[in-house]
């Protein structure tokens, strides 16, 4: 049963709680003022200062010697593996267990991705199985960072180094997290960022590539922008794109960098509001699970439900969103969608998590009385 919504005083409408949603944005910098700057001096296309400054501060707080702009996480995604040279027939290995940009991006090169498993907990790719899946076509690597932790890269670098293999790190839903002290986006050969409006820093559509190869960062400014001579106005030797990014979205994005401890330390703390508040519940739910290595920057808190919980996952989602509570489910995996199917291959722990998972509200703006509701909201719907 649940509980009669409050009345107001006047006893006319009910005064119902506020919805908590599941992402926002916080534009809380100077964003608006940078903003304006690009409207008063007309600078709103792909030139002007706040390109290049972004691209500055992107790569200074990764700790990269390159960080190339572009309109999304997508793109980003799609010119790291052009300027890589990925090729049709090629083989790049993905987890199954990802947005489906990951293996889009594959796919838009004419190459396959091959799809391997996750740990059902941490959410991130199992090394064992990517040893496995190594064939004479494969081509690199991509571990994909998901809901804020780093995927497990030494082993990852180690099958690169035997095979000679690239790694690109899709760190779309990582900036700020680190895997043995180093930062996520400078670990592979190549890394991507997405700055969807609900990603952790946003320039509402955007996305960065990071690279400290000199050679593979002009490579990927030259396809950015339609594959242009660098020494030739308007000579193009080679099939480019446009993936530029305007100077609006990277005002927006300079203003986020500013303050970009104070939005990881916002996710910081609401991560461990939710441990906390969680361990009443640890015997019906598993918390994700953060590797000794790992710092965890909480893009999305992520819970699986445990085998003693009766109602379905969707059925939990439903009753928390009766309760004003938007919650996501985790992941579809990549073998059930109808463009990557594949109708005898079993992925365990990416399939669990899959059936189980849950995404809880995670964005900046949450209050210690949200978490609470949150909470309150997951118990009423387990039981
Ligand atoms: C958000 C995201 C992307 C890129 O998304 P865009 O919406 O194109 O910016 C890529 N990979 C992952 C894992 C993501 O979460």
């Amino acid at each position: 049963m649940s509980p009669q919504p409050p009345f107001s005083a006047s006893g006319a409408k009910p005064a119902t709680m506020p919805r908590i949603p599941v992402a926002a944005p916080v534009l809380d910098g100077r964003e608006t003022e940078y903003v304006m700057e690009c409207m008063q001096t007309s600078w709103i296309s792909s030139n002007g200062r706040f390109i290049g400054a972004f691209e500055e501060a992107f790569a200074r707080f990764i700790g990269v010697k390159h960080a190339i702009a572009t309109n999304n996480g997508t793109t980003a995604l799609h010119l790291a593996l052009v300027g890589l040279g990925l090729k049709p027939g090629d083989e790049v290995i993905v987890p199954t267990l990802t947005y489906i940009a990951s293996a889009n991006a594959v796919r838009y090169c004419g190459a396959t991705p091959v799809f391997v498993d996750s740990d059902p907990h941490t959410f991130n790719i199992d090394p064992a199985d990517v040893a496995a899946k190594i064939t004479p076509r494969t081509k690199g690597i991509m571990p994909v960072h998901l809901y804020g932790q780093s995927a497990d890269m030494d082993p990852l670098l180690a099958l690169a180094k035997k095979y000679d293999l690239f790694v690109l790190e899709d760190a779309a839903e990582a900036i700020g997290a680190k895997y043995k002290g180093r930062n996520v986006g400078s670990i592979g050969n190549c890394a991507t960022f997405s700055f969807f409006g609900n990603k952790i820093v946003t320039t509402g559509e955007g996305g960065m590539v990071t690279t400290d190869d000199d050679e593979l960062a002009t490579r990927l400014r030259i396809f950015r922008g339609q594959g242009m001579d660098p020494q030739r106005r308007y000579w193009f030797p080679v099939v480019g794109y446009n993936y530029r990014m305007t100077n609006v979205a990277a005002a927006i994005g300079l203003g986020q960098m500013e303050r970009v401890e104070h939005h990881l330390s916002i996710r910081r703390s609401i991560g461990e509001a939710y441990n906390q508040k969680l361990a009443k519940l640890y015997n019906k739910i598993v918390p994700p699970k953060v590797e000794s290595w790992a710092d965890h920057v909480y893009w999305m808190y992520t819970i699986v439900l445990g085998d003693t919980v009766a109602p379905s996952r969707d059925e939990v989602m439903a009753r928390m969103d009766a309760q004003g509570i938007e919650t996501r489910p985790i992941f579809y995996p990549m073998h059930i969608m109808p463009p990557y199917f594949e109708e005898f291959a079993r992925y365990p722990g990416a399939d669990h998590a899959s059936a189980r998972g849950i995404n809880l509200p995670t964005h900046g703006l949450l209050s210690e009385p949200d978490i609470d509701r949150v909470v309150a909201a997951l118990q009423q719907a387990i039981d």
